[in-house]
């Protein structure tokens, strides 16, 4: 078939084939250890043991790799270990790499507190600077660590611009899609070589599953992050699997409406009394807007807003809320709210990826929007009372 099927339909049917025995229209979660051997090495369709490989975590790494319309995924057990896998697929002890300077406190905490005692530097930058970028990259420098939208400021950085100086360099360029998703976002199209996910979010989508992935196009570096993930063991579960695969094929709709209620409590949040100022790239005011516009399809349901009262208001409206959970994480179908100082980005407090006190993050999720602009408009005047 020369035609590439769209990508909902990619997100439904990749690596989603009816059971060959039982026509099954929903492929079985194959919770098996381990596969009967016809003779001593005869293996069936290459399944030996669970760590190594599991039918339905292979029938998930297809449908990830369709999505990012990749040549290899590889599903993890979560994020931050698919984010480990693939940096020290590629790091040795004396090699650096740049990252952002707000990326997801998580992958900061693993590359400064472990790949750091392990002999890895690295540098903390701007990524809307591309000067600081190239100034940052040193010869010893092997990666360049891009994650756009950031979390928790939604800062939109070119991923094209950044692969070329990144391969002028001879680095290898990965990208963390996670806010995005492949449904408003494809980086390796842009030029990156390596996507990375933490599928607990938008991807599983609902909330009910911690998982990881890394897509990529190169034979060797596939190779090598395969082999890391079969020799150190951080699988996904065949029922972690199945309910990531489960929760993908929505996952095209899902984003539609998380974009449209983001757009309008972002609009509705923006320029009001007491707010100092809405990050989300769906405004024009957004200083990303335009290339955002130009490399995402939509905007996504992720933003954070900055109050004017500061510290008090901010935790305040975080805690008014009442559609809105006060939770870490993000990208499910309920929305959430985080206060990024003390929670998802406790971890780098007085480091230089500090988040200010006054911001507050929402996960935007499907449900009505009147009912959310309705939660918001009551927390923010709650939030602004004097007791
Ligand atoms: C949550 C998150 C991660 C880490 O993923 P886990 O599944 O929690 O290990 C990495 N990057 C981003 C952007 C995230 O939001």
């Amino acid at each position: 078939m020369s035609h590439v099927p769209g990508f909902a339909t990619r997100a439904i049917h990749a690596g989603q084939a009816v059971d060959e025995t039982t026509g099954a229209v929903i492929p079985p979660i194959h919770l098996t250890s381990t596969h009967k051997q016809d003779g001593i090495g005869g293996l069936r369709n290459g399944y030996e043991y669970g760590r190594a490989g599991n039918p339905t975590r292979s029938n998930l790494e297809e449908q990830l790799a369709a999505l990012e319309q990749a040549k290899h995924a590889i599903s993890f057990s979560s994020g931050l270990a698919a984010e480990d896998a693939l940096l020290r697929g590629i790091l040795r002890p004396g090699d650096h790499l740049v990252i952002g300077n707000d990326v997801y406190g998580g992958t900061y905490r693993l590359v400064s507190r472990i790949l750091g005692d392990w002999g890895v530097g690295h540098s903390v930058v701007d990524l809307s600077n591309l000067r600081d970028v190239q100034a940052a990259i040193t010869p010893e420098t092997k990666v360049l660590w891009v994650e756009t939208p950031s979390n928790p400021l939604m800062k939109i950085t070119d991923i094209a611009e950044l692969a070329e100086i990144g391969h002028h360099a001879g680095l290898t360029v990965v990208v963390d899609n996670t806010f995005a998703t492949p449904a408003l976002q494809q980086p390796l199209s842009l030029g990156a070589d390596v996507v990375v996910h933490s599928t607990t979010k938008y991807l599983g989508g609902h909330s009910d599953v911690i998982g990881g992935a890394v897509a990529l196009n190169d034979d060797a570096l596939h190779e090598k992050v395969r082999f890391l993930q079969f020799a150190a063991g951080a699988v996904s579960s065949p029922f972690d699997a199945y309910l990531t695969s489960r929760g993908i094929k929505t996952l095209d709709v899902r984003m539609e409406r998380h974009s449209a209620n983001a757009q309008k409590i972002a609009e509705f949040l923006d320029g009001r009394d007491g707010v100092e100022r809405v990050y989300y790239p769906g405004l024009d005011s957004h200083p990303g807007h335009a290339l955002a516009a130009q490399q995402m399809s939509r905007f996504g349901g992720m933003l954070s807003v900055a109050f004017t009262g500061g510290e008090r208001v901010a935790r305040r409206f975080a805690e008014r809320l009442e559609v809105f959970t006060l939770a870490e994480s993000l990208g499910g179908v309920e929305s959430l709210v985080n206060y990024p100082s003390e929670m998802t980005h406790a971890s780098v407090k007085g480091t230089e990826l500090a988040v200010p006190e006054n911001v507050v993050r929402l996960s935007v999720g499907i449900e009505d929007v009147d009912d959310l602009l309705a939660d918001v408009e009551r927390a923010t005047a709650r939030a602004a009372k004097k007791r």
